[in-house]
């Protein structure tokens, strides 16, 4: 079975950047699961699963454009720590959580002063580019009930 939209695609990970260093894995865990054109992925590694099946590995290298975008200056702020959840335990590069007048929003802290944080809106990926070695575990339909929800049930997905 090949992976298309509406069905469930489970698939281990590791993600390195352009210094060939990991950033992130599945392999000693288990796998993510996603449901294919509803889950949330990345534009690049989106395009690389379609089509694919159940024990594919392959490789695929994303650029910022279809990952997490490019970094944009200017999104570098000064927020007072009392906008900001634990702001007194915030150190530089932990990922603060921010009050702002459009909702809770993730920022990564550049600089800790006495009663401010400089922290930077940019995801951490932003401008990045970025390689995932993939390996598909499963691919199946998925059932009504996740089609509804818009995400998997069950190993990978959400207990409810
Ligand atoms: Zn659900």
């Amino acid at each position: 079975m090949q992976v298309e939209k509406n069905r469930v695609v489970r698939f281990h990970y590791t993600l390195t950047g352009e210094d060939g260093l990991e950033i992130e894995s599945t392999r000693n865990g288990d796998p993510i699961a996603a449901l294919y054109g509803k889950s949330r992925l990345i534009t690049g590694l989106r395009n690389a699963l379609e089509g694919k099946g159940e024990g594919d590995t392959f490789q695929v290298t994303v650029p910022p454009e279809d990952a997490y975008g490019e970094r944009i200056e200017g999104l570098v702020r000064r927020v007072p720590k009392k906008h900001v959840r634990d702001g007194a335990k915030m150190r530089p590069g932990m990922i603060a959580v921010i009050g702002t007048q459009s909702g809770p929003r993730q920022a990564t802290v550049l600089k800790a002063g006495m009663s401010v944080l400089d922290v930077d809106f940019n995801h951490p990926f932003a401008g990045r580019t970025l390689n995932f070695d993939v390996e598909i575990v499963e691919v199946r339909e998925a059932d009504e009930e996740e089609i509804a929800h818009g995400h998997v049930h069950g190993k990978g997905g959400h207990e409810h």
